[in-house]
């Protein structure tokens, strides 16, 4: 049996400050990082004591998760175990990656976005350096806003080519033909974020071998459907992986449509599903 767990814990504050997030330069009080350090301490212990299934986790904090020791601590601790296949973490990069050398590269991945205007390129090129210096697998990405767009190039012309670069559809942005065609000569496969997924009454992996799980343990099928399905604390999560379709009009996000079946992104991504790295990238991109 294989698992992807899409975890996401109370934290909820960031040290950066994009204009386009709601978490921008938000300051958790003590109690509430208390909380999210005990919740994500239960969470590894279960995933340790998990072993009859392969499993994937993918942190997604609210906020910015690897500026905390203990999401740093958490994923060494996780990539050392023989039945999880990947930990990964969606991040801003802010923090140095030399923990990571704690890590089993085999098995740690990060999903990286760089924003423009809280970080300058040299200095996010220089940690994506040290990333391929300690051969740690990561994505990298840009918010498809026109105002990144120059950026985004020179981002992408500095990268090497093994180094995939994604781009997100920005929010409530509209791309005409040939926008979508100036994002897509950065992401060939930009054309999956830049229209909303019909969903509705279509077969998708999660709540059958993908599920999102927060701080308390509740088990959801994914981070865009509110009704829980079971708890992971309770072992009532094992009952409830079944296959389902989808409640929702349309699915927008690439954590949740990579799961839709008939999309076939599994495929895509083989290999690099929770960093976002497509298989077969660059070759057979070119
Ligand atoms: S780095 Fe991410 S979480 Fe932090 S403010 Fe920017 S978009 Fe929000
Ligand atoms: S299609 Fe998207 S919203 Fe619907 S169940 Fe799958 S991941 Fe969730």
């Amino acid at each position: 049996m294989n698992l992807s767990i899409l975890y996401r814990g109370p934290l909820a504050s960031c040290n950066y400050d994009c204009p386009y997030c709601p978490f921008a330069k938000r300051h958790d009080p003590p109690e509430l990082l208390r909380a999210d350090r005990d919740a994500l301490a239960r969470f590894t212990d279960w995933v340790e004591a998990t072993a009859d299934v392969r499993l994937s986790v993918l942190f997604t904090p609210w906020g910015e998760g690897l500026t905390r020791s203990w999401y740093r601590d958490a994923m060494v601790r996780l990539s050392h175990l023989a039945h999880v296949d990947r930990v990964a973490i969606q991040t801003n990069l802010a923090a140095r990656p030399d923990w990571l050398a704690e890590a089993d590269p085999a098995t740690v991945a990060l999903w990286t976005t760089y924003h423009p205007g809280q970080v300058t390129r040299e200095r996010f090129l220089a940690r994506c350096d040290r990333l391929r210096e300690l051969g740690v697998r990561f994505s990298v990405g840009v918010v498809g806003l026109p105002e990144h767009l120059a950026e985004a190039r020179a981002l992408r012309a500095a990268l090497p080519d093994e180094v995939y670069l994604w781009v997100n559809a920005a929010e409530g942005h509209r791309y005409d033909a040939e926008q979508e065609a100036v994002w897509t000569a950065l992401d060939p496969l930009f054309g999956y974020s830049v229209r909303p997924h019909l969903s509705l009454g279509r077969p998708c992996h999660a709540g059958e071998t993908a599920v999102s799980v927060n701080g308390d343990g509740t088990v959801r099928r994914c981070h865009f459907v509110a009704k829980p399905i079971g708890n992971l604390y309770d072992g009532s999560w094992r009952a409830a992986l079944t296959p389902r379709v989808c409640p929702n009009a349309v699915c927008d996000c690439h954590i949740g449509y990579v799961h839709l079946k008939p999309l076939g992104l599994r495929e895509v991504f083989a290999g690099g599903l929770l960093e976002r790295i497509p298989a077969g990238w660059p070759e057979r991109y070119r």
